[in-house]
């Protein structure tokens, strides 16, 4: 799956968790959890779909914050494994490495994708995208995400992460269909940046 669709993903799965769970989520955070595991991409000793996507790290890193903050961290948690569980591990197909879903226990590459299916998960990725462009909208999300928050600088690693990277590569690698998409988005995280700088800087240099 492509940087757009782990972070439409992560954030209709971190919704719906916290509505379940009656609880608040911050978007900033939910949307950089959403990617954490491409993060190596950027780090060469590091395979892509590696221990990064292991469920089993997943679930060890979030232990500290699931035992002080115990239920307040479910979104959270749901978001970051839907990055290997759903966004990964379904799609990709047997002619890529998988993801080493359960490192340590195991070093295997776990995939189910077909490269038949592949125009389907383009289509899937789309449709994810509009329905995650609808809720933040309708729900004011976009609001919140919009106005100054220190939480707003954690958008600069999904930007870097997932979806910069992208038009920096010649042939751009993701399908025509989901370029508009990346661009938006980074269009949308880059202003929530901005507008959280633009205030920093005017509480330091008042003029
Ligand atoms: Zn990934």
């Amino acid at each position: 799956m492509f940087a757009v669709g782990h972070l439409a993903l992560g954030y209709l799965a971190g919704k719906a968790s916290a509505k379940f769970l009656d609880i608040n989520i911050n978007i900033p955070a939910v949307l950089t959890l959403s990617i954490i595991p491409d993060i190596d991409l950027l780090i060469p000793i590091l395979q892509h779909g590696g221990p990064t996507h292991s469920i089993i790290l997943c679930l060890v890193i979030a232990l500290p914050a699931l035992l002080v903050w115990k239920k307040r961290t479910t979104p959270y948690l749901v978001t970051l494994v839907s990055h290997p569980i759903l966004g990964d591990y379904p799609i990709r197909s047997s002619n890529v490495p998988g993801i080493q879903l359960f490192f340590p226990l195991t070093s295997n590459w776990f995939s189910a994708g077909t490269e038949v299916a592949r125009l389907a998960y383009v289509y899937l990725e789309l449709a994810l995208f509009s329905v995650f462009l609808t809720l933040i909208f309708t729900t004011r999300d976009i609001a919140g995400l919009l106005t100054h928050h220190p939480s707003n600088m954690l958008l600069s690693i999904p930007i870097s992460t997932g979806l910069l990277p992208v038009f920096l590569q010649f042939p751009i690698p993701v399908p025509v269909e989901l370029i508009a998409p990346h661009l938006i988005l980074i269009f949308l995280l880059a202003l929530a940046i901005f507008i959280d700088l633009k205030h920093i800087l005017r509480l330091h240099y008042p003029f």
